[in-house]
């Protein structure tokens, strides 16, 4: 292992991979792990679909970049039609950025150019990436933040609601949550003064909870009455995740403003944000933009994905295999209460994990995924402020042999790992 890369990443282990197809990445070893966290939520259509590998290999061929100040692609402009196909009526105009993080970024600053408002609202637990602005807006963890305050300031967290956290039914939750919502507006950030309010459908990074959909209809009355932008973060949710093409479908609530990016490009660096017509008018030209914004491989890549998720039902596949998963998750949970809760749509599935005494189980959900890596070659991963969350985010195109085969490797996992007596209490 060559001692030039930076070590300010975050590495749970050291795989060093020859290839990847489908579900499956191979070391340089020839050891085959079964990947069921797709690189973070990003290789929806599975490693390397040939599709999408011919689709980057023909624009590849043609042209490599073009900037937007001079020159639009074929592929740009098919891209963004094919977008405006999947997104809701009312969302069909399109800007480009590399990353997630950029996206998020682009939607707030198209938020306070329309509303000439400074201020933004997010919800305790959310991620919305590591750059400057997205940092200050990213509470799932202060290792995020720590050592680089001050951060970017009119940003205020409302409370996500956790019906698992607080014990409450989830209409009692949702009740208290928009309360939450009302009593910022009075106490910290006055209507008048906010531009946005953004977030994630189902929070990712915080520990995979679903927000019900009586929650982002509430937030989307309470932002028509006072003229806030309302942006879905579904950088993580996006692109088939849910068992929709985006999480929002799930929902009567429509955004102002959708972030995607991760899935979007199969594994090559593309975000977007897409809004109405009239809205991303009001974004001053020249005010925005960037050099790759819109780059032709990345584009390519993310134009193929959409029509395989499309032609291969992958999303389908995503909803009858999120059933299976779950429901095999949940049979465990008889032998194994400390697996306090299963939650999640699609293949967005989190398992909540307490200790003998009901605290946070951080530490076995660590010994879980160590030993479903080293033993089942079944990769993993946790979440959740308190690290006691296992997060499964397998490739949409996972068979139901590979859902049996990774909740096997889980199972023997959970046998070999007794819970913890001593975790973190539970707030
Ligand atoms: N938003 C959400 C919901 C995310 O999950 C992430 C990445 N984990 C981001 C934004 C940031 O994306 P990126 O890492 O591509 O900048």
């Amino acid at each position: 292992m060559t001692k030039h890369v930076s070590n300010v990443y975050t590495q749970a282990a050291h795989l060093v991979a020859k290839s990847a197809s489908g579900c499956t990445v191979t070391t340089v070893d020839g050891v085959e792990y079964l990947d069921f966290t797709s690189g973070i939520a990003v290789t929806n259509a599975g490693h390397c679909h040939p599709r999408i590998v011919q689709a980057i290999k023909d624009q590849a061929e043609h042209m490599l970049h073009g900037q937007i100040y001079l020159i639009r692609t074929p592929v740009l402009e098919e891209l963004a039609s094919r977008l405006n196909d999947v997104t809701p009526a009312g969302i069909d105009t399109f800007f480009f950025s590399n990353s997630g993080s950029e996206a998020v970024e682009a939607g707030v600053k198209l938020a306070r150019q329309a509303t000439a408002r400074p201020n933004v609202i997010v919800f305790s637990g959310s991620f919305h990436g590591r750059s400057a602005m997205t940092m200050a807006m990213t509470t799932s963890k202060t290792v995020y933040r720590a050592g680089y305050q001050p951060l970017p300031s009119g940003i205020f967290v409302a409370r996500f609601p956790n019906t698992f956290e607080s014990g409450r039914s989830e209409a009692d939750e949702v009740q208290v949550c928009l309360d939450d919502m009302r009593r910022l507006f009075l106490q910290q950030t006055a209507p008048s003064e906010t531009a946005a309010v953004v977030i994630e459908p189902v929070l990712g990074e915080g520990g995979y909870v679903p927000a019900p959909a009586a929650f982002l209809e509430g937030l989307r009355t309470l932002c028509d009455e006072h003229g806030i932008m309302l942006i879905f973060d579904e950088v993580q949710t996006g692109f088939g995740r849910t068992g929709r093409f985006f999480a929002l479908e799930q929902t009567n609530a429509i955004p102002d403003i959708l972030v995607m990016a991760k899935g979007m490009g199969s594994g090559l660096p593309i975000g977007a944000i897409g809004a109405s017509e009239a809205l991303m008018d009001r974004w001053p030209k020249g005010s925005h933009g960037g050099t790759y914004c819109g780059n032709p491989i990345a584009c390519a890549s993310a134009l193929a994905t959409i029509n395989v998720l499309e032609d291969e039902r992958l999303i389908d596949n995503a909803r009858e295999r999120g059933v299976q998963l779950t429901a095999a998750l949940r049979a465990l949970q008889e032998r194994h209460s400390e697996l306090a809760d299963v939650r999640g749509p699609g293949l967005m599935v989190g398992c909540e994990f307490v200790t003998a005494e009901g605290g946070h189980d951080a530490a076995r959900v660590t010994d879980i995924v160590t030993h479903c890596r080293h033993d089942g070659k079944l990769l993993l991963m946790p979440c959740g402020p308190h690290g006691c969350v296992i997060r499964w985010m397998p490739p949409l195109m996972v068979s139901a042999e590979e859902i049996d085969k990774g909740v096997a490797a889980f199972e023997r996992a959970l046998d070999t790992h007794p819970p913890s007596t001593q975790g973190s209490a539970r707030a």
